[in-house]
């Protein structure tokens, strides 16, 4: 296999929103870097809401025009079945800053990536991290395709990798997970036009959230713990039996067919610092976030813009250019965990339940 060298300022690992924030950032700021993301076209992530407060940020990055696109659709607030029984309504059309969006996640993935091929810096597309080496000057990033291996050179690198955080690990530093809550997802079709709302009902196994998708179909998700998880095979009468404990969701939906569904992780995790001597990480990969939140995306993306910033005063000279990095995103995860900590407390209908039960165990370890 032929090997090539290839040298940048800045090297980029992981092609989402955080990695492309970025990238956009470092590229208005004159540095060279380079974009490695292991899938050679996006795939459909879990994830679409953007509340409303989203949109400063969306402005300063330059992609706001982005979710003004058809295949986006804006969303005017949230249906809650929390810590009662009631369905309570959250209008934001008193919010200042007005509609959300729920994103096409797929179409939004391309366009970001467009939107820094457009820069004609690098972009590694297929290409997966095997290996990071570093020296006190360089740091080498060997990548692969199905095709070649190549080596990647320079001064710094950034872990945009998502939940698993691999440039981290090389350098020997882990995410503390600080839950174990899962998410089961899936789409279903509607028989009526839901109206453009978000519906989160909480049960006794965990909670379920419902985004509109399409005109006639929704987006599912039941999140529970790791151990409530029934073996695959259960998986779809699990779903059904869950939704049929439902007070609200079994009414406006009827009934749910299960086709296609996906497990996949969905706690709370921070790395214990964000960055070393010659490595920083952005969005998931420093702090992955309840979906309750609705902030991953949000985070993903300002993570990468003050790490732009900080990256580029780095390595202009600027030694101190992290302690401002570091503020801004442990005061937001601080900020988050006392928002998280105010919500699953409010629901006490089961308290002696494993889920909520272990729910607040989480939350009594860190106040
Ligand atoms: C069930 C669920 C529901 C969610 N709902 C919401 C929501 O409604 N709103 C919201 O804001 N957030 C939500 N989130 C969170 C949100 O999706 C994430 O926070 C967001 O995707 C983080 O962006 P990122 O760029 O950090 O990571 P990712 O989007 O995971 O991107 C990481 C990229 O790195 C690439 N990569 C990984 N490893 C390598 C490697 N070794 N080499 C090269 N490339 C690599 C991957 O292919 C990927 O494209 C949800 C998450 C889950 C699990």
């Amino acid at each position: 296999m032929e090997n090539v060298n290839h040298t940048y300022q800045v090297l980029i690992i992981g092609g989402g929103p955080a990695g492309i924030a970025t990238a956009l950032t470092l590229h208005a700021r004159g540095i060279r870097c380079c974009v490695v993301e292991a899938l050679k076209t996006p795939i459909r992530k879990a994830g679409e809401a953007i509340p409303p407060n989203a949109k400063p940020l969306l402005k300063q990055l330059g992609i706001l025009s982005l979710l003004e696109h058809e295949q986006h659709t804006v969303y005017y607030g949230n249906k809650s079945c929390w810590g009662t029984e009631m369905l309570e309504e959250k209008e934001f059309l008193a919010d200042r800053l007005g509609h959300g969006f729920l994103l096409n996640r797929l179409f939004f993935e391309q366009q970001l990536q467009e939107v820094y091929q457009q820069t004609q810096q690098a972009f590694y597309k297929g290409y997966k991290l095997k290996k990071v080496v570093s020296d006190e000057a360089k740091v080498r990033a060997i990548v692969e395709s199905n095709s070649e291996t190549i080596t990647l050179t320079g001064d710094f690198i950034i872990d945009a990798t998502g939940k698993k955080a691999s440039v981290c690990r090389h350098f020997q530093v882990e995410k503390e997970p600080l839950d174990a809550q899962f998410a089961i997802t899936f789409n279903c079709k509607t028989t009526e036009k839901l109206p453009r709302q978000i519906i989160v009902e909480a049960t006794e196994n965990g909670w379920w959230y419902v985004a509109p998708y399409a005109e006639n179909e929704v987006t599912m998700m039941l999140f529970t713990l790791k151990t409530l998880l029934p073996q695959k095979h259960h998986t779809e009468a699990f779903l059904q039996k869950e939704f049929h404990k439902t007070i609200h969701l079994s009414q406006i939906l009827q009934k749910i067919n299960i086709n296609n569904f996906k497990i996949v992780p969905a706690g709370t995790s921070c790395l214990p610092i964000p960055y070393g001597t010659q490595w920083l990480a952005v969005g998931d990969a420093a702090y992955s976030y309840d979906p309750i939140s609705s902030y991953g995306i949000t985070s993903a993306l300002a993570s990468g813009f003050y790490a732009g910033h900080a990256v580029a005063d780095y390595v202009s000279g600027k030694q101190d250019a992290f302690l401002g990095y570091r503020y801004v995103v442990e005061n937001a995860f601080s900020a988050y965990m006392e928002k998280l900590v105010n919500h699953y407390t409010i629901e006490k209908r089961w308290q002696q339940n494993h889920y909520w039960l272990h729910r607040l165990e989480f939350i009594k370890q860190d106040v």
